[in-house]
């Protein structure tokens, strides 16, 4: 590859000489490549993975027939693009364009759902900057993982507990972690539609489907709702309403509700939330896995990408000698 240029341009732009390629742009633009179904990283057609595309239809029904394995090195608009597991959600990939790495979402820890990320030798390296200032540094994920089983074992001895969850992501990732101790799962229709798509992937998953509040079984359980339906305001609302209903009715029998996220480790979210249990169990790399992953990469030069992307540039710079700036403050 000769030299390219990267700026940030409604999603990151990649020009070599006179060709021009878009990632995770937020616009339709082509020709691009789209790292994950996350809405922030998918608002366009371009080349992705098959699960990416799959989640995506099921989410917006858009669907593009530009597919690319993880490990398979394709000709995207004259560029070469090989996609990496990034160990983030299913489906979602690294972009290396010749000496060049783009990491989208990563997790070099991964999760039960989708195996870790590993570092890929590269010249430059452009990478996301979620909880990329030191102050985000979380527990172990198995010691995660362990807490919120022991915490929903307990809980359904006598009640029902509720967990909130992104729709795609973590609300799978928690159906894994209670299917492994055997703890019985309900979700909302919207989070059953991904999951299936998981399904489809060979990830098996157990659950029923919660209807509505009809549907809810009187022996104890675990439901999980999206974000809405932890709200202890209730009522119907526009966005959210089936969540926001469920979580009402299960906050008037007396269950338990929880919530897992990488900000549980910064921020008391329970007592803003009215919740008895926050996990800090993210689908993100914390500062520490960042760094490692960086270091791993043996890059000679790091851009950081979206979040905490000046801190983490800082960090990498001063801790680990790398040339390093923030995208956005790129000339
Ligand atoms: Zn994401």
């Amino acid at each position: 590859m000769q030299q390219v240029e990267l700026r940030l341009d409604k999603g990151i732009v990649v020009r070599e000489g006179e060709r021009t390629l878009h990632l995770d742009p937020t616009r339709e633009r082509t020709p691009s490549v789209i790292s994950h179904a996350h809405a922030d990283h998918a608002s366009a057609n371009g080349l992705m993975t098959p699960p990416t595309r799959d989640v995506l239809q099921v989410r917006t029904g858009a669907s593009s027939t530009t597919l690319a394995s993880l490990g398979s090195t394709t000709d995207h608009g004259g560029f070469e693009v090989t996609l990496h597991n990034a160990g983030h959600v299913l489906g979602s990939a690294m972009v290396q364009l010749g000496g060049l790495l783009y990491t989208g979402d990563l997790n070099p820890e991964g999760a039960l759902t989708v195996p870790p990320a590993q570092p890929i030798d590269c010249s430059t390296l452009l990478i996301e900057a979620t909880f990329g200032h030191p102050r985000h540094r979380f527990p172990p994920k198995q010691e995660v993982i362990r807490d919120m089983q022991l915490w929903a074992q307990a809980v359904t001895e006598t009640r029902s507990l509720v967990l909130g969850g992104y729709t795609f992501g973590k609300s799978q990732e928690l159906i894994a972690l209670l299917n492994a101790v055997d703890v019985p799962v309900m979700v909302t229709p919207d989070i059953a539609a991904v999951a299936a798509v998981y399904r489809a992937h060979d990830i098996p998953l157990r659950y029923e489907v919660l209807e509505g509040p009809a549907a809810i079984p009187s022996s104890p359980h675990a439901a999980i709702l999206p974000r809405e339906g932890l709200s202890s305001k209730g009522g119907a609302g526009a966005k959210g309403g089936l969540a926001r209903e469920l979580g009402a009715r299960y906050r008037a029998a007396g269950a338990a509700f929880g919530y897992s996220s990488g900000w549980c480790a910064t921020w008391n979210l329970a007592r803003s939330w009215g919740l008895e249990a926050q996990f800090p169990l993210s689908d993100h790399a914390d500062f520490d896995a960042l760094m490692q992953f960086i270091g791993g990469c043996d890059p000679d030069q790091v851009y950081t990408v979206y979040g905490e992307d000046r801190a983490l540039a800082d960090a990498v710079q001063t801790q680990l000698g790398i040339t390093a700036g923030a995208l956005r403050d790129l000339k």
